[in-house]
Parts: C-alpha cells; structure tokens; sequence
C-alpha cells in the first residue's frame, strides 16, 4: 500500500486496512500540508461526521503515521476525542496531549495485538514557534508524564503528575471515563493559567465529544447540558454534570443572543437525543455504564 506515494510496511497497511473495516461509510484520507516546523509529522483531524483527515509532512515517519491511526482507531470505536474549536488555532497541541493521555496506557498493550509494535512508543509532541507559552508548558509537561521523567520546575512537575494522574485511571478503557478524566485536566489546566478577563482559556476552547447513556437520550435535554456564549458568534453546549464543552454552532449575525433564549427552550421541551440529532451534534453511547 502507498500513502503518498511512498510504500509502507505490511503490518502498518493491515492497520490501515482494519481502522478502514471498522466504518467502511466513513472517509478515511491522507493529505499533505504540514509544515516542517509543526510539531508533528502527522495529524489527525476528524470531522463531525465520523470522516477522518490524517495530513502529514513530506517527511513522515512511519511510527509518526502509525500513532494517527491508532487514534483513528479509537475515534472509530466510539472513543471521546478532544478538538480545538480552530483545527489549528491556539490550543490544538492542549487537544493533542489530552488525546495521548486518556489512551496511551491502553494502545501499548493494543499495539502487540496489533502486530505494530515496532512503531511505538511514538515520537514525542514538539513545539511550535507560533504557540503561547502557556501552552509550551503544557507540551512539555505532558511529554514529562510520557516519558516519566521529572523536571526542577515544580509547577511542571504538578502539571506532569495530573496527566499521569489522568492516564493511570484510563488504563482500562471507558468512554465515560475518558472523557471525564479530559475536561478534569482542562479545568485544572484552565485554573492554572493566567489571562485577561472575559478571554477563553482551554476548557471553553477545547471540544471533548460526548459520551452518554442509554437512558439519558431519552429524558430532555436540559437536563444534561446548557449552553454558554463563546467568543464572536459562537454558542457553547456544554455538560451539565462534567462541565466540559461538547460542541458549538454559529448563530446568525447579530443574533446571538435570541438565539440562546431560543435554543434554552428547545432543550427543556426536546428529547436529548432529538435535540442532538436535530443540531447534528456528534455523540457516542457508552453500553457499559451501569443503568
Ligand atoms: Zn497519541
């Protein structure tokens, strides 16, 4: 198999192959177009509809397109994914490292059964030259809790502790609990940084997908989520119980506001699950929780 037209090895193509049997209706593509100072040699970028983006640069590393299909994998299993709400805006590395700590755990058993081993641990996040040092720090405290290693820094040495703190309880894997063990690093995280009044730090900025149960589709949907206003014409749904922020519309210019009121009445006379079918909200259903 080519990607690129470069070959890759038979058990990367069989990975390939099988993320594919997974969601055969699903798209699953390559593209070029990373640059050689972003911080990974590749990216995956799904959409709201399941299809999944893998962009990479000229010079991918084989382990570097294995670790994104692995996460296309799990995306493709129903796993919680955590999205900047600009694909490559400020915030997208925070996405990343939340994406690697739920999972790494669980994908380095994964990666035997899946005959990739060679090609893991992958390579570490990098910087990039655009990002807020801030987020610089959160790189560099995820890649701390990666490798297990420490720092003299103390606030990097907490930062790494809550990741690994995180990845420990993800061990096993859990829909629900990926996805709360992601927006409690983002509150954390969110709590820790330092910025001006009225602007949006990580946990209004990041999207983690929504996870619920059975029986929560069926009571209405106020009583699982609100609404929060985001910057410019946006509007924020966020979990009532988790807090965290699942995903955001545009209202029309200059309606923001009606539009919220609007929207607030829809959700206490509307199923859950026909509000999220009726707004095109992404949502997986975790069976395990216990009813
Ligand atoms: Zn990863």
């Amino acid at each position: 198999m080519e990607v690129l037209g470069r070959t890759i090895p038979d058990n990367l193509a069989a990975l390939h192959d099988e993320v594919v049997n997974l969601r055969p209706d699903a798209n699953l593509r390559f593209t070029r177009g990373l640059t050689e100072d972003f911080p990974s040699l590749a990216w995956h970028i799904p959409d709201a509809s399941g299809n999944s983006e893998i962009r990479l640069s000229e010079n991918f590393t084989d382990a570097a397109l294995c670790h994104e299909l692995l996460h296309v994998l799990l995306y493709r299993r129903g796993f919680p994914y955590a999205s900047p709400l600009s694909t490559f805006g400020a915030h997208t590395l925070t996405a990343r490292a939340l994406n690697c700590c739920v999972s790494h755990t669980w994908l380095g058993d994964e990666v035997k059964e899946l005959g990739v081993e060679d090609f893991w641990p992958p390579p570490s996040l990098g910087t990039d030259p655009d990002i807020t040092p801030f987020e610089d720090r959160i790189v560099q405290a995820w890649n701390l809790a990666e490798a297990g290693e420490t720092s003299e820094d103390v606030q990097l040495n907490d930062m790494a502790a809550r990741f690994r703190e995180a990845a420990e309880k993800c061990a096993q894997p859990g829909a629900t609990r990926w996805r709360r063990a992601m927006v409690d690093v983002l509150q954390y995280l969110d709590g820790l940084e330092k910025r001006e009044e009225g602007a949006f730090g990580p946990l209004r900025s990041i999207m983690v997908t929504l996870v619920v149960t059975e029986p929560q589709l069926t009571r209405t949907a106020d009583r699982m989520m609100e609404l929060t206003p985001l910057g410019g014409e946006s509007i924020g749904f966020v979990h009532k119980q988790d807090g965290g922020l699942f995903f955001y519309r545009f209202a029309s210019p200059g309606r923001k506001r009606r539009e919220m009121v609007e929207l607030q009445q829809e959700l206490k006379k509307t199923r859950t699950e026909a509000f999220l079918d009726q707004y095109w909200v992404p949502y997986t259903v975790d069976l395990r929780v216990k009813k």
